[in-house]
This record gives structure tokens, C-alpha cells and sequence, in this order.
């Protein structure tokens, strides 16, 4: 009765993924909180960091979803901008200035209302957009953003290949793509208490708190099906992107590649 990840044919991933996300939009943030103990808090937080936009940075942060990245991205090149302001005259602005925007695009639009309705509640108001779109087959000419994120989002795509050349396109020169995903644990201790904990409990916590089995379990069989490091960072190699790196956290659970299009 649940739809294991391998057993949905191609044509189909798309439609059974927006069933996925709108069946957990409203409980997405709680349930990212239940399921890694708060520890995908970091692994965002060290993703932006990673990233270090500038002030005027245009980002679209692809996958989007509930705007998790972007209002980290804006709250980072607020403290770049008062830390200038500081430098300056000692009167930090405060504002986001209208330069630096984050586009938050997502298929699914049950994630972008959520997202849209966190960052009323925020009092974001500036340099961010939301829009429904489809990572495979984007809206944007080309050289448009100067950086784009991707964070849990591309394993869900049904060609990531597709996903990887859009992000080529769409990007200027000297533009950034950065994934942030899960990925393989290399020790074989760590990954199988691993796989006993993402196996086991997420299914169960996903059926108490949100009532929803399937959906869980098919977020942790899209994990056990997407790429791991090597593999993934030779991808986006295909995909054009240069200086191509990658780096770990928590022993592999979840990584981050990063390239240029140069
Ligand atoms: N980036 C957010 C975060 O880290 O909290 C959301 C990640 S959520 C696990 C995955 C998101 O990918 C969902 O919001 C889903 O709608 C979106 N998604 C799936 N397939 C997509 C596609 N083809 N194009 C754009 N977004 C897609």
C-alpha cells in the first residue's frame, strides 16, 4: 500500500512528489524539527555561510519551498550590510537594501504559501519574491542570478541533469550553484545505526505526528536512491560547472556541492 521510491516510473515522480508536498506543507517546518532534532537548523545555517553572499547578491533559491534558505540569506546580507554601514559611520541601515533579492522558486504551491505566510510573520517585506516554478524547465533568460541554492530539493526532481543545466543557464559567469542534499555515510557503524533510525523512526513520526506514513517513507527512500558525493559532483562537472567541490556534514548524512560556471 505505500508507494516505494523505486517502484514509481518516471513519468509519474513529478506528480507523486507535489502529492508528497502538498500533503506536508503545513507540518514541513515541525517535522524537519522532529525528524533531525533541529540539526537541519545547522546544516542551513552552515550552507549560507558557506555561501557567503555580498551585498547585491541575486539568488534564486530553487526548491525553495518553505523559504528556510532565503530568509537566512537575507538575515546574512543584512549583517554584511550593517557591518559596512558600521565601518562607514557607525549607523548600521537596518534595511535589506533593494539590491540584493532572493527569487524563492518551487513547484508546489501549498510550500510557497506556507513560505509566504512565515515571512509576513517575520515582517519581511523586501528582497525576496516567490514563484511557482519548475527546476527542470525555468522561466529565466540566461545569466540572470548571481547565485542559486538548492537545498533537499533536487533529489525530488525527476531529471536531475535537466535541473543541473537549467542552473548553468540561468546563472551569469562567475555565478555560484550550490546543493545542499543528503548524501552517504562512509562509516559503515555510523550508517547503519543510520538506517535503522531513518527506517524505523521517521515513517513511525511521520504517522504520529502528521498522519502520514507514505509520505515519510518515501522521504527516506528518495535519500537511500540520490547520488552519493563523487557521483553527484561528477554530475554538475557534466553540467559545465568548474572548480566543482564538496563537503560533508555529519559523517555524510547531508552534503554540500558547490561550482562556478565560469
Ligand atoms: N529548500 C527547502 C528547505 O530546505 O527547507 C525545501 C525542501 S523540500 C524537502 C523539497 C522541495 O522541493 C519541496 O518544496 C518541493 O515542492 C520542491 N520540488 C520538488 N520537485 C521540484 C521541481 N521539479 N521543481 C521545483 N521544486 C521542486
Amino acid at each position: 500500500t505505500h508507494f516505494g521510491y523505486q517502484y514509481i516510473p518516471e513519468e509519474q515522480k513529478e506528480k507523486k512528489v507535489y502529492e508528497v508536498f502538498e500533503n506536508v506543507a503545513s507540518k514541513y517546518d515541525l517535522m524537519n524539527d522532529a525528524m533531525s532534532t533541529g540539526v537541519h537548523r545547522l546544516w542551513k545555517d552552515s550552507f549560507v555561510k558557506a555561501l557567503a553572499p555580498s551585498p547585491g547578491t541575486q539568488l534564486l533559491d530553487m526548491a525553495g519551498g518553505t523559504g528556510d534558505i532565503a530568509f537566512r540569506f537575507l538575515k546574512y546580507i543584512k549583517t554584511q550590510e550593517e557591518k559596512i554601514a558600521a565601518a562607514r559611520q557607525g549607523t548600521p541601515e537596518g534595511e535589506v537594501t533593494p539590491m540584493s533579492h532572493v527569487t524563492v522558486a518551487d513547484i508546489n504551491k501549498e510550500m510557497l504559501k506556507v513560505g509566504e505566510m512565515r515571512a509576513e510573520k517575520r515582517g519581511i517585506k523586501s528582497g525576496i519574491s516567490w514563484l511557482q516554478a519548475n527546476a527542470e524547465n525555468l522561466q529565466f533568460p540566461e545569466n540572470t542570478f548571481d547565485a542559486y541554492t538548492i537545498a533537499f530539493g533536487i533529489r525530488n526532481c525527476t531529471h536531475i541533469d535537466k535541473v543541473i543545466s537549467e542552473a548553468y543557464r540561468v546563472l551569469k559567469p562567475g555565478g555560484r550553484f550550490m546543493c545542499l542534499e543528503f548524501s552517504r555515510v562512509g562509516n559503515p557503524i555510523i550508517r547503519s545505526l543510520y538506517d535503522l533510525y531513518s527506517f524505523q523512526v521517521i515513517p513511525v513520526l511521520g504517522q504520529v505526528l502528521a498522519r502520514d506514513w507514505k509520505s515519510y517513507q518515501y522521504l527516506v527512500e528518495s535519500i537511500r536512491q540520490f547520488p552519493d558525493q563523487d557521483t553527484f559532483k561528477r554530475m554538475i562537472q557534466d553540467g559545465g560547472f568548474k572548480a566543482v567541490s564538496f563537503e560533508n556534514l555529519t559523517f555524510g548524512v547531508a552534503a554540500i556541492h558547490s561550482g562556478f560556471k565560469i
